[in-house]
C-alpha cells in the first residue's frame, strides 16, 4: 500500500507522505515545520462562515470536497491535532482517516462510550492491557454493557463467542497480548464479525506492533487503536493516544464523542506527537532488530527457563498467525526465570542501563516484573491462566547498541 489520500498533488510512499501531507507553511509563516497553535478559541472569518462550521460540526452538514472550514473551539479540534492525523493517516496502511487523544486509555474509553450503549455487548480478548480491563469491570459493566472474554490466539472461541452475543457492537482484539505475547488472528476475528447480523466493528489495539509491524485494516479491522505514549510518541516523555480507521464517518463519530469529554490531545502534546512521527519507522526497526538478536543469542540459557519473543514462536498455530500479520517480531521480550519471584527481582536489581519502569515503547530500554505491576489487579489464578508468572520480566528494548543490553542481561542472570 502506498497510495495514501494525498493532499499534495503528487502519490507518494509513507516515509515520503508523512513529512510532507497535511501541513500547510503558507498557514503559519512560511515556518518549514508546524507551528504549535495555542488558542482556545478560533476567529470566524463570516458568521455565514461560523453557521456552516457549526453544522459541520454537529454532523447536519458534511464538507464539500476541498471546502475549507472555519476552526470553532480546540476541545472540538485545534490545527496541532489536525496535523498530527494527517501525518498518523499514511503510516497506517488502510487508513482514511484518525484521531488523536489525550492518552491511549481515552481513545480506548471513547470507542466503548460510542459504540456500546447500555444493553450492547462485546467481545474482547485476554488478557488485555490493565486499563482497559479496569474500564471494562469498573465503568462499563455496571453501566449495563456485556462484556465477553475470549482467551488470546483462540480463534474457534474467538468465532463461537461472536456468533452466540446478541446486540454486538464491539470486537476488541489486542494482539499481541501483554505480556505473554501471545497472537490473535485478526482476519479471523474480522471475518467472525462480518457474518454477525449486527455487524460490530472490530478494533485492535496495535500498540505492541503498530503502525510498523502489523496492519490490522488490511486484515479486515475497521479500526486501529494507539496508545501513542508508548512508540508513537516514542521517548517516555507524554501521553496520548490515537484512532486510525478505514471509514471516515465512522471517525466522525469519535471525534463527537471526543468533543463532548474532552479529551482531544491537547496542542503542545499534538505537536511533539506529530514531530515523532516521522521517525516511529526507524526507531521501531531498531528496537525489533536489537530485541530479535537479544532474544536469539540468549536461547538456550541455563538461568532461563523460557523467552517469549515471535521469533523463537514453536507452537504451530501462533507462528502460523505471526507470519500471516507481522512483518518483524517487534521491540519486546518476555523472560521466563529459573528461581520464581526472588530471581526475577533480582534480575531486575541488577539493572543498569535498563530501567526498572513500566511502559514501553521509547527509545531507553525498561524492564519490569508484571505480575506484581501492570497486572497485579489480576487474582493468581488469572495470573496462572493467563501466562502470566512470578518468574517472568517484560523487557521493552530501546535503541542503545544490542550488545550492551545483551551483556547487561547475561550479567544479570549470571550473578544469580
Ligand atoms: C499503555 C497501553 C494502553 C494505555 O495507554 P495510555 O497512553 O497509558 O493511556 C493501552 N493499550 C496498550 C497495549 C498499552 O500498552
Amino acid at each position: 500500500m502506498s497510495t495514501p489520500r494525498s493532499k499534495t498533488a503528487y502519490v507518494v510512499r509513507p516515509p515520503t507522505a508523512v513529512l510532507t501531507r497535511g501541513f500547510d507553511p503558507r498557514l503559519s509563516v512560511g515556518s518549514a515545520r508546524p507551528a504549535v497553535f495555542r488558542s482556545s478559541t478560533y476567529v470566524f472569518s463570516s458568521p455565514e462562515a461560523a453557521e456552516r462550521a457549526f453544522a459541520i460540526a454537529l454532523g447536519k452538514a458534511r464538507p464539500a470536497d476541498g471546502e475549507s472550514v472555519d476552526l470553532i473551539y480546540s476541545r472540538l479540534s485545534h490545527p496541532n491535532a489536525e496535523i498530527a492525523e494527517d501525518h498518523l493517516v499514511p503510516l497506517e496502511k488502510g487508513a482514511e482517516s484518525a484521531a488523536v487523544f489525550n492518552s491511549g486509555m481515552a481513545a480506548i474509553s471513547t470507542i466503548f462510550l460510542t459504540l456500546c450503549p447500555p444493553g450492547s455487548s462485546f467481545v474482547y480478548t485476554v488478557p488485555l492491557y490493565g486499563g482497559t480491563q479496569h474500564l471494562i469491570h469498573q465503568l462499563l459493566e455496571p453501566m449495563g454493557v456485556k462484556g465477553i472474554p475470549v482467551m488470546a490466539g483462540d480463534a474457534g472461541a474467538m468465532a463461537l463467542a461472536v456468533a452466540g452475543a446478541r446486540n454486538l457492537r464491539l470486537v476488541l482484539v489486542e494482539s499481541p497480548a501483554n505480556p505473554t505475547l501471545v497472537m490473535t488472528d485478526i482476519a479471523a476475528a474480522a471475518a467472525a464479525a462480518g457474518e454477525h447480523p449486527d455487524r460490530p466493528v472490530v478494533a485492535v489495539d496495535n500498540t505492541f506492533m503498530g503502525p510498523t509491524f502489523q496492519h490490522p485494516l488490511v486484515l479486515g479491522a475497521d479500526l486501529s487503536v494507539y496508545s501513542a505514549t508508548k512508540y508513537l510518541g516514542g521517548f517516555s516523555d507524554m501521553l496520548g493516544g490515537a484512532v486510525l480507521g478505514r471509514d471516515p464517518e465512522l471517525l466522525v463519530r469519535l471525534r463527537g464523542t471526543r468533543a463532548i469529554l474532552g479529551n482531544i490531545l491537547q496542542p503542545d502534546e499534538a505537536w511533539m506527537l506529530d514531530g515523532r512521527l516521522p521517525t516511529v519507522g526507524l526507531r521501531m526497526n531498531r528496537q525489533s532488530k536489537n530485541a530479535q538478536r537479544i532474544a536469539e543469542a540468549l536461547q538456550g540459557h541455563p538461568r532461563l527457563r523460557r523467552i517469549i519473543y515471535p521469533s523463537l514462536f514453536t507452537d504451530p498455530e501462533q507462528v502460523r498467525i505471526r507470519d500471516a500479520q507481522c512483518s518483524y517480531p517487534g521491540g519486546i521480550l518476555s523472560l521466563v526465570l529459573e528461581g520464581g519471584k526472588r530471581a526475577a527481582f533480582d534480575f531486575l536489581r541488577r539493572l543498569r542501563i535498563a530501567k526498572n519502569a513500566v511502559s514501553l515503547g521509547g527509545v531507553e530500554t525498561l524492564a519490569c516484573h508484571p505480575a506484581t505491576t501492570t497486572h497485579s489487579e489480576m487474582s493468581d489464578e488469572e495470573l496462572v491462566r493467563y501466562g502470566v508468572g512470578q518468574d517472568l520480566v517484560r523487557i521493552s528494548v530501546g535503541i542503545e547498541h544490542w550488545r550492551d543490553l545483551l551483556a547487561e542481561i547475561r550479567g544479570a542472570l549470571d550473578e544469580s
